[in-house]
């Protein structure tokens, strides 16, 4: 979600006439956008920007900075106060205002601004794209359908820093999808905190499709047995030209029988799932307020493997939340296990402000934490190796993305499922469906040959 935010302030930049600098060493206007989910994201963009300023005061005395995002949004005029040289603190209902800051700023007719307020209609305001970043076109997007969130897990800053739950239009976003589909785009990836509670806080008629992929949708009146997020997903189904489509994160809240339905309805869909779990035990999950159990997780992920079998399944998980005893570690460890998930990203618990969980008794060392995040890591590990390395052999289809991250020599792909195919190809095979057969399977990636290359 961060890197959309920033891409998309940088396209209003980019828009209003600046161009993105190769470095920062090289830039007039630094802006950090920040996270606040754990402490050490919070550190890591406090001391890179003081480093920078440390820097910037000896060589470039007119470097303008700022803060963008989730801390700006928590610490407001306090990093000012800290740190006196950020020109500017720009929360995260006000990412649209800040080419118009900056202009204030570069023009001198301002100091400093620090804006965290609330803005009505703000969850719409993130729509430009920088598809050619990199000078080379995109084939996958994301577009961000909302802001917020309802939920208020005890460990969780975000309905503090990204505020109430808000949806744009099914319009508005299909608008943006298809504009994205026309510049090349064959992959959206739809964002939010929670997709799946999409549009369930607007009234009917706000998310309502009102022209575009309109003709084969049933009037805003009708009755419609699904929840927003799959009509919406049903919406972009239609745009023509879009090969895939996915979404994150969804809440194991949100997989009513409907979107399940959806992975087996739509072939544009893609198989694959990244449902957050944070705990395989009852006990903490309650504590947790995530508003599920381990059994209704688990019936999730079967019905999931039911409607599409080999569907890829990751997730998040919190480890060391306090108050978490062996027996509730086990309890993840034997879900982790029998879920066998191709993923998990593993957090260990941080405390964050004006968090419940922050409060709390029993709040566990950081060695416990380090030492169940190094048993479930190499669990997961263990997992994920051994099914990746069934894959060897078969033959799947993957969306080719650019250059691979690691050897630019090569080209790399995702399967529908969301693994990382890396194969030898040329820039002539970027956007193209293909097929792969796969020769070797390495950590988190495949390696294969295409079928043909043409
Ligand atoms: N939509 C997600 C969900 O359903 O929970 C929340 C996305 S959250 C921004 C990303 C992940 O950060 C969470 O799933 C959780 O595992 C992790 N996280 C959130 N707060 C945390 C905390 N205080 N300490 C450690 N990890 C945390």
């Amino acid at each position: 979600m961060n890197e959309r935010d920033s891409e998309a302030v940088a396209a209003q930049l980019v828009a209003k006439g600046y161009t993105l600098a190769k470095s920062e060493a090289v830039a007039d206007v630094v802006l950090l956008n920040t996270c606040s989910v754990r402490d050490m994201a919070e550190r890591k963009a406090i001391n890179k920007m003081s480093n920078m300023i440390g820097i910037a005061k000896k060589e470039r005395p007119n470097q303008v900075f700022g803060f963008m995002g989730c801390m700006a949004q928590s610490r407001g005029q306090e990093l000012v106060d800290k740190l006196p040289d950020v020109d500017l603190v720009v929360g995260t209902q006000k990412f649209h205002r800040t080419a118009d800051y900056l202009d204030e700023i570069l023009a001198g007719r301002r100091d400093k601004i620090v804006d965290t307020a609330a803005e009505e209609k703000s969850e719409a305001a993130i729509r430009e794209h920088l598809l050619n970043g990199n000078a080379q076109k995109s084939v996958s997007a994301f577009v961000s359908i909302m802001q917020g969130c309802n939920q208020y897990c005890t460990f969780c800053i975000v309905p503090y820093t990204r505020g109430e739950e808000r949806s744009r239009t099914i319009d508005d976003i299909v608008t943006e999808c298809r504009d994205l589909v026309s510049r090349g785009v064959k992959e959206i990836t739809l964002l939010g905190q929670i997709v799946t509670s999409y549009g369930r806080r607007e009234k009917r008629d706000e998310w309502r499709v009102t022209s575009g992929a309109s003709a084969s949708f049933p009037s805003p009146v009708t009755r419609h047995p699904s929840s927003p997020f799959v009509r919406l997903l049903e919406a972009v189904h239609e745009i023509p030209g879009l090969e895939r489509i996915r979404f994150t994160s969804p809440h194991p809240k949100g997989y009513g029988d409907d979107l399940v339905d959806a992975y087996a309805r739509l072939p544009k869909l893609c198989e694959s799932a990244h449902i957050p779990v944070q705990s395989g035990s009852d006990r903490l999950l309650k504590i947790m307020h995530r508003g599920y159990t381990r059994e209704r997780f688990l019936g999730i992920i079967e019905k999931l493997r039911r409607a599409k079998p080999g569907i890829g399944v990751s997730t998040d998980i919190i480890v060391g939340f306090p108050g978490e005893t062996e027996e509730d570690f086990e309890q993840t460890l034997s879900l982790a296990r029998e879920v066998e998930f191709d993923q998990a990203y593993i957090f260990k618990y941080s405390p964050r402000r004006d968090t419940p969980a922050a409060d709390m008794p029993d709040q566990l060392p950081t060695s416990v934490k380090e030492e169940r995040n190094e048993r479930l890591l190499q669990l997961v590990n263990e997992i994920a190796a051994r099914n990746y390395e069934k894959l060897v052999g078969t033959q799947v289809q993957i969306l080719v993305e650019g250059p691979s991250k690691k050897n630019p020599a090569r080209m790399m792909g995702r399967t529908r499922c969301n693994k990382i195919v890396v194969f030898d190809g040329s820039d002539r095979h970027r956007g193209q469906v293909m097929d792969v057969k796969i020769t070797r399977a390495g950590s988190f990636t495949l390696y294969g040959e295409p079928d043909i290359l043409e």
